[in-house]
């Protein structure tokens, strides 16, 4: 993919997960959050119905049995409602029915249970390819542009590495420029630590992304906030 044809883009996706099983649904918070999407999670399909009518997502992972209300009845209701989210419906074993019905009622894909985040995160982008085509991916700040389908990072054409922890250090700074972040917000972003690792590992990671998206020390992206942390350059 032409990363340098890519459309500015400045926010990150936004994924629903309507799950009742708490170990499916966090273990597919954390991955998808490492992979710099924005989640949100509820273990209710009235308050998933209810999420997914009043706030903005890019894409909802939709388990079909749930407490309150099952998600193939959400799913008609959406579609009722002229609501053209793309939804992937999360099956588990046995509901072939409900998939075949799934998809006769709009769901734009479905993926049966266990799945490997990798194979979700291929789904997703593929479903928002086709909703949106690809002028929502690529985040860019002068001649470094991250494109969050592709997950390539390029800097003045040159591609860049990153590790998946690096990718979501940058992401999550680049996304809001300006904002501080405080270290012990970005471990729980990148690391989902909710607690301070009393580590110098924030500093580690973003001396090792400066180093490879070759930040300028003079004028450099990713800013050093004295006493409270890193922030994304507004350019
Ligand atoms: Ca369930």
């Amino acid at each position: 993919m032409d990363s340098g044809s890519g459309k500015s883009y400045n926010r990150r996706v936004k994924v629903l997960v309507v799950e009742d099983e708490k170990k499916i649904a966090s273990f597919v918070r954390k991955g998808l959050e490492e992979r710099g999407f924005v989640v949100d999670v509820c273990h209710r399909g009235d308050e998933g119905y209810e999420l997914a009518t009043t706030r903005r997502y890019d894409v909802i992972l939709l388990d079909i049995m749930l407490p309150g209300r099952d998600g193939l009845s959400i799913l008609r209701s959406l579609r009722e409602k002229k609501n053209t989210v793309p939804v992937i419906l999360l099956t588990a074993r046995g509901e072939l029915s409900e998939r075949v019905e799934g998809l006769n009622l709009g769901a734009d894909d479905y993926l049966p249970k266990p799945f490997f985040l990798d194979e979700l995160a291929a789904r997703i982008h593929a479903v928002l390819r086709r909703a949106s085509g690809d002028e929502l991916s690529v985040l860019q700040a002068g001649d470094l542009s991250v494109n969050l389908l592709t997950r390539e990072v390029r800097r003045g054409g040159a591609a860049v590495e990153l590790t998946s922890r690096e990718f979501a250090l940058l992401t999550c700074l680049m996304n809001a420029p300006g904002r501080v972040f405080t270290r012990t917000q970005l471990c729980e972003h990148v690391w989902n630590y909710h607690h301070d690792p009393g580590t110098n590992l924030v500093d580690v990671y973003v001396q090792r992304v400066r180093k490879k998206i070759n930040d300028d020390p003079d004028q450099p992206l990713i800013e050093t906030v004295r006493g409270v942390g890193y922030r994304f350059r507004k350019l």
